[in-house]
């Protein structure tokens, strides 16, 4: 069991002290449970002044499933307002920082999540995954960050984003934790009413028995000009490894790769600006000192205190896409494109068992570096379509980029089809068995 004990990266909103003595298949697992996701112990802030202080009457389902099974939580992880973002450079109490590269941002939105892995600070941690954010943090960081299929975890008690790209995953050192612990929080739960009825299958026996002439997809489309040479080199080098374990190569092609974001920032904030309806500082949230005359002027007051500037801007998107005269052209068009983003996986994976490519453009960039929200949003190119299309994917460490002057982690991603989540774990595991990547630490490179 590892326990946190000093937090200079700024991971932690919370640090909690009580060991679980429960017995279960976590006993002695410390897990670290992101802030936007509902726990009677402590607050939920979701990384926003809004819930400065909110204390939930419940607990989210993983958080019962991982008391049940004996984890031990141990706190709150910062993240991005509402999981909005790709940096964790917009939580309202303060930037984390990468443990690899202190001037370096740890990816996001769950970047608290992250680096409390990647710094051993706990064993392992859960996040959430709206268009990339357990996957890129955890590319960021050289760990592990899976993305179950849409449905698989509940999100009963996730504090929603985009409701019907929000899913609930893990960050681990090892592929084998991830599948340890979705094993306990995944699985049919009715309190959520996108939860998957069928019987989770035990991911876990499995695991470590390699896929015979696994079929590996990779898209011209992930290896572009807009990878930093070193993303690409490691992710060439990927590929090699898996030929070496007798994986064959396919062609695949995802040419609708680049209008992901653009459909993702209209459905993302489409649903975001309706979920956030409800924090007018009455039934919940931030409450102005100012003097009001009106009820409008109260929430108008409400709101201006409570949210920071991204988070604005996603509600102002998405009011307007959704807005009579716009809507056809905007949210309905975009629902069509996520129509034919299905497709094209649902066409590629005739072909392929797993689709390979790089989890990020770039490794981590510099706190402060990216001041246009466009190219921010640009951080999720591989990651995005996952969510729309609902599938599984993963990021694991396979390489190191020296293109900054110090040593950054390099991430692999993988995605394999709606509900194929044992391929894509056992893929990931042969990959983890036959490489050192996981095992090398920022404290051994500083
Ligand atoms: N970076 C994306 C965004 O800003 C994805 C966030 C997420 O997955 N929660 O919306």
């Amino acid at each position: 069991m590892t326990i946190v004990t000093a937090d200079r990266y700024n991971a932690f909103h919370e640090v909690w002290d009580e060991i679980s003595h429960a017995e279960g298949t976590l006993a002695g697992m410390t897990i670290a449970i992101k802030d936007n996701i509902v726990t009677k112990t402590g607050t939920t802030t979701c990384g926003s002044r809004m819930l400065e202080g909110y204390k939930s009457p419940f607990d989210a389902t993983v958080v019962s499933r991982l008391q049940n099974a004996g984890a031990t939580l141990v706190g709150k992880t910062n993240c991005d307002e509402f999981a909005m973002g790709s940096s964790t450079e917009h939580c309202a109490w303060g930037p984390v920082r990468n443990p690899w590269d202190e001037t370096r941002v740890p990816g996001g939105s769950s970047g608290g999540s992250a680096v409390a892995v990647a710094a051993r600070l706990c064993d392992c941690a859960l996040g959430s995954d709206t268009g990339g954010s357990i996957r890129q943090p955890a590319a960021f960081c050289g760990v592990v960050g899976y993305k179950p299929t849409y449905g698989t975890v509940s999100r009963y008690g996730l504090v929603a984003f985009a409701s019907s790209l929000d899913q609930i995953g893990t960050f681990s050192t090892t592929v084998e934790d991830a599948a340890r612990v979705t094993q306990v929080i995944g699985g049919y739960d009715e309190l959520d009413s996108t939860s998957n009825p069928e019987p989770l299958p035990n991911v876990t026996s499995e695991l470590r028995t390699p896929i015979n002439n696994l079929r590996i997809g990779v898209p011209s489309q992930y290896l572009g000009e807009n990878n930093e040479p070193a993303v690409t080199e490691a992710v060439l080098q990927a590929i090699e490894t898996y030929k070496e374990l007798g994986a064959t190569i396919v062609d695949v092609e995802l040419p609708l790769t680049d209008v992901g974001i653009s459909t993702y920032y209209v459905l993302a904030p489409a649903e975001a600006s309706s979920n956030l309806a409800r924090y007018d500082g009455i039934r919940y949230g931030h409450r102005t000192s100012e003097p009001c005359t009106d009820l409008f002027e109260l929430y108008a007051k409400n709101r201006a205190e409570g949210f920071g500037e991204e988070v604005k801007r996603r509600i102002m998107l998405g009011t307007y896409v959704l807005s009579s005269g716009y809507y056809d052209a905007y949210y309905n068009n975009a629902l069509r494109v996520r129509r034919l983003i299905c497709q094209e996986y649902q066409q590629a994976f005739h072909k392929c068992d797993v689709i390979l490519g790089p989890t990020a453009p770039t490794a981590a960039f510099k706190i402060g570096e990216k001041t246009d929200p466009v190219s921010m949003y640009l951080n999720d190119v591989y990651t995005a379509n996952t969510n729309i299309a609902g599938i599984c994917g993963i990021s694991i460490p396979c390489g190191f980029s020296e293109e900054h002057g110090v040593k950054l982690p390099v991430g692999l991603h993988l995605q394999s089809a709606w509900h194929d989540d044992a391929t894509l774990l056992r893929a990931a595991q042969m990959f983890e068995t036959a490489t050192p990547f996981h095992l090398e630490t920022p404290e051994q490179s500083s």
